[in-house]
């Protein structure tokens, strides 16, 4: 097989989707989505389909593409701060679930194109709860500065404006404060926000909110995939149950992506040199940024192993693993302990099933990685 590659292991993919939704069994109202953004994999997404998921879509292609793998359309719902109208004609002809709307543009444009269509669209408002995810700056989007959502002092005027519409139908709020979050206190602070918010609408008599979505974000362990390979869903989910007051009849939507996919992906890839300079050992790889980019954007860590050397029980070493492209950033780890890596030897870089081949691309006309489903 040509490296660099994917392999995702489906039986750990399908054992996380069970653990998920065994420990989100403390709340009854609990419905899981998988972002697909984080791997949109067929395969991946004809199994959650079928494990009762549903799917948390940011484009219209990912929306035909989810209707493909057998996601039931009323389970898939469409987040983005941008929805063009051929998105959103896509989205009303297929009967998704949920637009999950950021701006009164928006709003507006989706009322029109539901008015031409002789249709509804059920909406919710992503609300910015200006709370802190306390992770890397280019994945928090839940603060005022972000771009994201409307802001809280928005939000009954703009719940006002879509109960007055023709067709559109309010079904609650929306919200999403980053990735890679394991301070489970962020999401403490969430459901506070949220009662808040609740009570506010409740004092403005707004009714028919039946729908609380709390997007995804919860974070994996890059350092220790093998010890951990199913993220902590037990502390996740007990967070919202013990601190979120949900009212009477209402669901609780879960956006998740990385903590779903990510361990259950790895990138394969071969040594083509090793090279040694006056202060460093370097081992080049035949996969670069094209191939994985999150090390380049968000100096994100993962672990690798050099599969050869470690069949053979060779010495560790220490090194630099770097890729091919002309970029200073093109580094997937610095002073790293591997099994002494020769020429020739095949390496994984772990956690890599979520943000990995979704994100590659051509850059250099490299051909982009293939993925093998086991
Ligand atoms: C990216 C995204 C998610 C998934 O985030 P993860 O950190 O991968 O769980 C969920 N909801 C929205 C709106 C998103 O943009």
């Amino acid at each position: 097989m040509q490296t660099p590659y994917y392999t995702y292991d489906s039986t750990l993919f399908s054992r996380t989707i069970e653990a998920a939704k065994s420990e989100a069994a403390c709340l009854p109202q609990a419905k899981i989505h998988l972002a697909v953004k984080s791997n949109s994999n067929a395969r991946l997404i004809a199994i959650a389909a079928k494990a009762g998921l549903g799917a948390d879509c940011v484009s219209g292609a990912e929306i035909a593409h989810c209707i493909n793998c057998q996601m039931p359309a009323h389970r898939i719902m469409f987040a983005g701060v941008g929805k063009t109208d051929e998105e959103i004609n896509l989205a009303l002809d297929a009967g998704i679930g949920c637009f999950n709307v950021e701006s009164v543009p928006e709003l507006d444009v989706i009322q029109q194109l539901a008015v031409a269509r002789h249709t509804i669209a059920n909406v919710a408002f992503r609300i910015n709860p200006d709370v802190d995810a306390h992770t890397h700056a280019n994945i928090t989007t839940g603060l005022e500065a972000n771009k994201f959502g409307i802001s809280m002092a928005d939000m009954i005027d703009v719940i006002r404006r879509a109960q007055s519409m023709s067709n559109i139908h309010y079904l609650g709020l929306h919200f999403h404060i980053g990735s890679q979050v394991l301070d489970m206190t962020c999401f403490r602070q969430l459901s506070l926000r949220i009662n808040q918010l609740q009570d506010q609408l409740e004092q403005a008599g707004i009714t028919g909110t039946t729908s609380i979505n709390v997007g995804g974000g919860l974070g994996i362990d890059y350092e220790h995939p093998e010890l951990n390979p199913i993220p902590n869903f037990r502390d996740y989910f007990r967070a919202y149950a013990d601190n979120l007051e949900l009212r009477p009849g209402q669901s609780l939507h879960f956006e998740l992506g990385r903590a779903l996919t990510a361990q259950c992906g790895r990138l394969i890839t071969r040594c083509v040199f090793v090279k040694q300079t006056a202060t460093k050992q370097f081992a080049i790889v035949d996969a670069g940024f094209t191939a994985l980019i999150r090390p380049a954007l968000y100096q994100a860590f993962h672990k690798i192993v050099n599969l050869t050397g470690q069949a053979e029980q060779r010495p560790l070493r220490t090194y630099d693993v770097v890729g091919p492209i002309c970029e200073s950033s093109d580094v997937f780890a610095t002073d790293i302990e591997l099994h002494e890596v020769r020429r020739g030897d095949t390496l994984a870089i772990l956690s890599a099933g979520a943000y990995g081949f979704v994100m590659s691309s051509t850059y250099n006309l490299r051909a982009l990685p293939q993925e093998v489903v086991e």
